[in-house]
């Protein structure tokens, strides 16, 4: 058993939703291989969702969830036919997608936006010098990897402000990391530089660039498609515009979440940032823009 920071923790602390049980049992965790589309295949375990890239150049993986999963995780890619990883990218700094980049790094060069490094070197996040991103970049980063173009595009101020997609341009594949979680409402880590408005541009952003038929990992959920995540982020727009619409009416907080979403939004309350979680996300996020 490990006690675990992540993303979760971070919510429940900051939003008083106590949804998540601290404490996860490791040892039990089994990881999954799921083949995606050209060289790409999606692992699952306990965390957000990887990404592996498998070709001649090695291994290019995205994400890797939490520190005492890196052995299994290793195992997983070594069944694939590939070795421990080249290159290791974060899409954001939350330690359920970056907590093993300590056990990748002696092999690994890892590769995020300038605020991942910014944030894992804060000691109060209590991570080693090891899990620091060596390259960083600002906007947006090419690597030419295993026979295509992966593209690395910032994503300001959504889930954090630290997130990128990583969009595998020849197979055909996009991570988005937290910025899409499916059949969920959206973490809005608020601490983190988050926001809502920010998420709703970045999907604008990222689905004015992709094809429709390109495949989807999520940072949490089964694989996905552009068409579901297009109508998912529709979904945030419209329970956002619900609950500001009430906060410019002069609703109080407490108010709107008496009132409640429409209950086609019940079943995203089910996970692990529930309605009132949420609703106080968007509030607090909209009156400090
Ligand atoms: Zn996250």
């Amino acid at each position: 058993m490990f006690t675990v920071k992540n993303c979760s923790l971070a919510a429940a602390i900051m939003l008083a939703a106590p949804v998540f049980a601290a404490e996860t049992d490791f040892d039990a965790v089994q990881i999954t291989a799921t083949p995606v589309a050209g060289k790409i295949t999606m692992l699952q375990g306990n965390g957000g969702n990887i990404a592996v890239s498998l070709g001649d150049d090695g291994v290019l993986m995205v994400d890797d969830q939490f520190a005492p999963l890196s052995d299994k995780i290793k195992a997983a890619i070594t069944k694939l036919g590939g070795s421990a990883p080249e290159l290791l990218l974060n899409t954001h700094w939350h330690g359920d997608h970056s907590g093993g980049n300590e056990n990748f790094a002696d092999k690994a060069t890892i590769i995020a936006h300038d605020n991942v490094r910014v944030r894992i070197a804060d000691p109060a996040n209590e991570r080693v010098a090891a899990a620091l991103p060596v390259i960083t970049f600002a906007n947006g980063l090419s690597i030419h990897f295993n026979g295509e173009e992966i593209k690395l595009i910032h994503l300001p101020h959504g889930h954090t402000d630290g997130d990128s997609a990583v969009w595998f341009t020849g197979s055909n594949v996009i991570h988005m990391g937290d910025e899409y979680v499916v059949g969920g409402f959206p973490f809005i880590d608020l601490n983190s530089g988050g926001s809502v408005e920010g998420l709703i541009d970045n999907h604008a952003n990222i689905l004015a660039q992709i094809p429709d038929n390109i495949r989807v990992i999520p940072g949490h959920g089964g694989l996905s498609t552009k068409a579901e995540m297009a109508s998912w982020i529709e979904g945030v727009r419209t329970t956002a515009k619900i609950v500001t619409d009430q906060m410019i009416a002069g609703k109080t907080l407490a108010a709107i979440i008496e009132q409640g979403l429409p209950e086609q939004y019940a079943s995203w309350g089910m996970g692990f940032i529930n309605e009132a979680a949420y609703i106080t996300a968007v509030y607090t996020s909209s009156a400090n823009p």
